[in-house]
């Protein structure tokens, strides 16, 4: 193989083991920042339900309150009608107490339905809040994963910086200004081979036969006609 090529897959494979690092740092950041902004609206949704549950409470009191006056009024209006002498009176006062009761009633029927809304809102509470701490803990996992993938990403960036620049010395400035340019617009692979039918393994269009017999002879730095990649043949192809 042509050495400029090999040197130039060497960079690659760097370079792809480089980005694969930094792709793992980035994921883990996205999964750090989607885990808090889910985490977040779960603490929204725990508050407002910790004020709807205030609210019923309160309710609650205010009926039990209610309950209490209108107890006290019939006590008071029953006391009252053992002293009426007309009938008339007795009826009023009777009609009273009825509405009063009713009141008292509906004040009953009034906490039972808050009180069950209450133990709905309490149970969902009680989930919030148990996916609030598994959040909370998935969070703490990934920020250590991230931690650990960015120290492997710069024990790596180190590991490789004198290497790559032990082969960038290697191959001619034009050849590396190639490389760099392809990676830079097309991302990689900037090098790629070529197959046994003659096609591009970046861009898979076939090569013309010319220049894929002129590839073959494997002493030319080439780039495909369609997608500008470095052409190289793979050792075993070429044997073939
Ligand atoms: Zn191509």
């Amino acid at each position: 193989m042509n050495q400029q090529i090999a040197f130039i897959i060497e960079i690659q494979k760097i370079d792809i083991d480089l980005l694969k690092l930094e792709e793992a740092v980035k994921e883990a950041f996205k999964g750090i920042k989607e885990t808090e902004n889910v985490l977040k609206a779960k603490e929204e949704r725990l508050r407002k339900l910790k004020e709807e549950l205030l609210e019923l409470s309160k309710k609650i009191g205010m009926e039990e309150l209610n309950i209490k006056s209108y107890d006290e009024r019939i006590t008071k209006m029953k006391d009252a009608q053992k002293l009426i002498q007309t009938n008339k009176e007795y009826n009023a006062m009777q009609k009273s107490i009825k509405d009063n009761e009713s009141l008292k009633k509906k004040s009953e029927d009034d906490i039972l339905s808050y009180l069950s809304s209450k133990d709905e809102v309490d149970n969902e509470a009680l989930q919030v809040q148990k996916e609030a701490d598994e959040l909370t803990h998935s969070l703490s996992e990934k920020k250590d994963s991230y931690k650990k993938n960015e120290k492997e990403f710069d024990a790596a960036k180190k590991d490789f910086a004198g290497k790559r620049a032990l082969l960038v010395g290697k191959i001619k400035k034009e050849h590396y200004a190639v490389y760099e340019t392809i990676k830079r617009s097309k991302k990689l692979p900037a090098i790629a081979s070529v197959t046994k039918s003659g096609a591009c393994t970046g861009c898979y269009r076939m090569l013309p036969p010319q220049q894929f017999n002129e590839l073959l002879s494997e002493k030319l730095f080439m780039q495909c006609p369609i997608c500008s990649r470095i052409l190289y043949i793979e050792q075993d192809n070429s044997l073939a």
